[in-house]
């Protein structure tokens, strides 16, 4: 699996026949969407930083396809790069996210109070509940593209604005390259802390070059309020607790990221957004809220029942496994969390989470009862 792109002049000397990828076996966005035309009138474009079209779509030439889930295929390199190269990524955003259409615009809504529920979800079958969104600080390259130094410097930042909040959020910052390998270990399995880059995402697109330099975790003192830098995007903001509560976790998810923003602001950083695709990430499936909303839930039965992955898309969630993306379920424990990022505003998405969980849970229960389901199907959200 190759480690980095290739940013190879060279390649010109040949025609767009001879270096079009092989994609027949594929099962990705990108995929779908390339043609030998496209690749044609594209590759010879770049961002100001240097991101090419090979770039973009290389992790999807090197990955397939994911198991469960329709993958994007491609990655951007900077902020540019959904600009320059939009012919591919306007087509793979508007099949991944609904039909957002390039003229269509992106709502945030960051207020917690509109929540209906989610306080109420039943303990006994939802063990842990967690936000995250990701943010990108503008004029920096994104992982697939940045340099040791922009990398360093993206930490340095988020470092000394992090270092900055107090009360509930009064944290600390642990550098990888500071950790023993027990500690870091102990942090995955306790669903912390990124997986080491094992994730053919993470490697195919180049994100885990030079790893684990000014890769790091920041964590309040209670653990439920954490920031992971520069791993896939520069930040991802968590907010995460055990048990059913996805009411507060929603909340302290809302004051902590606009605590952030102000800080980064105060210093001069904004986080790269415009009006069509909301917060830009590296991952096209992220864009827009970058939000997903997600319960680590007891579905014995229902993930046996023949309709299960039906009922989820009904309900526009999806399904992981309890130990991250590239996961199974064990003992009947998944990740079911909002499948959608762009065209929704965080609310939005949340209030589907608590419903659709709620749902979830009452059809686990009939069945464990020996009661049909029939009369439970939702309607397509
Ligand atoms: P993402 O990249 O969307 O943050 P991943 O699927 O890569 O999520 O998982 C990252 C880590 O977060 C994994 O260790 C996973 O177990 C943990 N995680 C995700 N959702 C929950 C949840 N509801 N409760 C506890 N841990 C979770
Ligand atoms: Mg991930």
């Amino acid at each position: 699996m190759p480690f980095s792109n290739t940013h190879n002049k060279y390649k010109m000397n040949y025609s767009d026949e001879q270096e079009y990828p092989d994609l027949s076996k594929h099962n990705n966005l990108m995929a779908k969407v390339l043609t030998p035309e496209m690749y044609a009138n594209l590759r010879d474009k770049e961002t100001s930083s240097g991101f090419t079209l090979d770039d973009v779509i290389q992790t999807g030439i090197d990955t397939k396809g994911h198991t469960f889930i329709m993958s994007v295929g491609c990655v951007a390199g900077d902020e540019e790069s959904y600009e320059v190269f939009k012919e591919l990524l306007d087509p793979v955003i508007e099949e991944r996210h609904g039909g957002h259409k390039p003229t269509d615009k992106h709502k945030t809504d960051l207020d917690p109070d509109k929540i209906q529920g989610g306080d109420d979800l039943d303990p006994d079958y939802v063990l842990s509940s967690r936000v995250r969104t990701g943010r990108s600080i503008r004029g920096f390259c994104l992982s697939p593209h940045c340099s040791r130094g922009e990398r360093r410097s993206v930490e340095n930042l988020a470092v000394e604005a992090l270092s900055s909040l107090d009360g509930e959020f009064n944290g600390k910052y642990y550098a990888l390259r500071n950790m023993t390998e027990e500690d870091q270990q102990q942090l995955i399995d306790d669903h912390f802390l990124f997986d080491k880059p094992v994730s053919p995402l993470l490697l195919a697109s180049g994100m885990a070059r030079d790893w684990p330099d000014a890769r790091g975790i920041w964590h309040n003192d209670d653990k439920t309020f954490l920031v992971w830098v520069n791993e896939e995007d520069h930040l991802r903001v968590i907010s995460m607790q055990k048990g059913a509560n996805m009411k507060e976790v929603f909340a302290r998810f809302c004051t902590g990221l606009s605590k952030i923003e102000s800080v980064f602001k105060e210093r001069g950083h904004e986080f790269m957004w415009n009006e069509h695709l909301g917060y830009i990430l590296t991952c096209p499936s992220n864009l827009g809220t970058g939000l997903r909303a997600g319960v680590h839930v007891k579905l014995t039965n229902l993930s046996k029942h023949e309709s299960f992955d039906k009922i989820l898309n009904k309900l526009r969630l999806q399904r992981r496994g309890t130990g991250g993306v590239d996961t199974a379920a064990v003992d009947g424990v998944y990740d079911i969390s909002n499948a959608d990022r762009l065209g929704f505003s965080e609310v939005e998405l949340v209030q589907m989470v608590v419903d659709g969980v709620k749902l979830l849970i009452e059809m686990e229960k009939c069945l464990e009862a020996g009661q049909s389901i029939d009369d439970l199907m939702p309607e397509q959200k």
